[in-house]
């Protein structure tokens, strides 16, 4: 008999994807210079060469060697030189015992949240946010509680998520530079959301995790990006390469359990057993060997900066009400109407494809991904000012 929770969850629509879908539908119709497409956070630049160059590098290497299994945590050069790249560029004194290589973020999310919570245990996340939260901590049993961000910067609102917390919280997910609204959390923010979560340990007698969700780390313009594990010392990495460098369907990241919980060992353990149970046997082998050599490559965010500020400027200009992104390719506009699904249907009208923040956890708003072509962007112009008419 198969499982009613998998068919409903393989059944759910997922709206990124079905706007995603409808535009190469309406590309292929109507020419796809003709469809604004906003919908997905694909990076729009290429790979950068040294990753190229590792591509091939590993390739001329032993034929046999190239494609081996790997041990599940991962082959332990590789370890070994992304524990020395934390060490070089955070100051924390990272070991290779600590850290797992994944299948980028999103497997790294599932083992995490498997690995520290326990069915019928709560995991808080700050709305809007990245939809697969709620999928990953359902499949550790567990509850995903969302608590609005600050309404008027989207910071972390560390009372809301203080009155949330219960004996059955595990851990808080944050990401930051954020999807879906591109703001980086400030220091300030995160030190005072430490500050509470210590308390609360003290108080409810057990640990707290921060699990830090990192695939834009790099992508930021500007902004102070604090390491957590130097701020609060119950904190889990989670980072990818699928952002920074270009691979998002590649597949590669890995797990940081910060060398300073005070159980390290035991909490990597159970990353070990829940990378098991979830049928990780090991990352990607090429892809390991490649980001090990890649670790110091800059990610090229100069392609994503224009787009912001010509957009930002088009919103400007037309009258739109957005918040400012201080990082990843994201803008979060405020939807025209309060049904932002409705704005969404009628943006598709102009043959604008916008995200509405139903699909974050939030309402009213619509995410812009700008990791698209300068052209795109140029030329939706007169989209934006047709649909910004239309509800004038
Ligand atoms: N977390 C956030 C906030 C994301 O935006 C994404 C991808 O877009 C992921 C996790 C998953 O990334 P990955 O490709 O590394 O699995």
């Amino acid at each position: 008999m198969i499982n009613q929770h998998m068919h409903d969850l393989g059944a759910e629509p997922n709206k990124i994807r079905e706007l995603f879908a409808y535009g190469l539908e309406r590309k292929a119709q109507i020419g796809p210079e003709n469809v604004y497409d906003y919908s997905i956070g694909n990076p729009s630049v290429p790979a950068p060469p040294q990753v190229l160059q590792q591509f091939s590098d590993q390739l001329a290497g032993d034929p046999v060697v190239v494609h081996e299994y790997t041990p599940s945590p991962g082959d332990a050069k590789v370890r070994q030189a992304i524990a020395g790249h934390i060490k070089d560029a955070f100051g924390i004194p990272a070991t290779m015992g600590n850290i797992y290589v994944t299948s980028g973020a999103s497997s790294a999310i599932d083992i995490t949240f498997a690995a520290i919570s326990n069915p019928g245990d709560e995991i808080i996340a700050i709305s809007p946010y990245f939809p697969e939260y709620k999928t990953w901590a359902n499949n550790a049993g567990c509850e995903l509680i969302e608590v609005p961000a600050r309404a008027d910067d989207f910071q972390p609102d560390v009372a809301a998520i203080e009155a949330a917390i219960t004996p059955k919280t595990s851990a808080i997910i944050i990401n930051s530079p954020n999807n879906p609204v591109g703001t980086v959390y400030t220091r300030q923010s995160l030190e005072a959301l430490a500050d509470m979560l210590r308390a609360k340990e003290e108080e409810l007698g057990h640990q707290i995790f921060l699990v830090a969700d990192e695939p834009y780390r790099e992508i930021v313009y500007g902004a102070e990006v604090p390491y957590v594990p130097s701020l609060y010392q119950d904190t889990i990495v989670c980072y990818s390469f699928s952002k920074s460098l270009s691979l998002p369907g590649e597949r590669i990241g890995y797990i940081y359990v910060s060398d300073l919980i005070p159980n390290a060992g035991d909490v990597f353990t159970a990353v070990c057993g829940a990378g098991r149970a979830l049928g990780y046997i090991c990352a990607p082998v090429l892809l390991q060997r490649v980001i090990a050599n890649c670790l110091d490559v800059p990610a090229d965010v100069a392609a994503y900066e224009e787009n912001r500020e010509i957009l930002t400027a088009m919103m400007d200009e037309l009258g739109y009400e957005y918040v400012q992104p201080d990082g990843a390719f994201y803008l979060w506009v405020r939807a025209l109407e309060p049904d932002a699904v409705a704005f969404s249907e009628r943006a598709k009208d102009f043959e604008l494809l916008l995200v509405p923040s139903d699909s974050f956890g939030a309402k009213g708003w619509v995410r812009l991904s700008y990791c698209i072509s300068k052209d795109t962007i140029l030329a939706s112009h007169d989209a934006f000012a047709a649909l910004k008419a239309a509800y004038e």
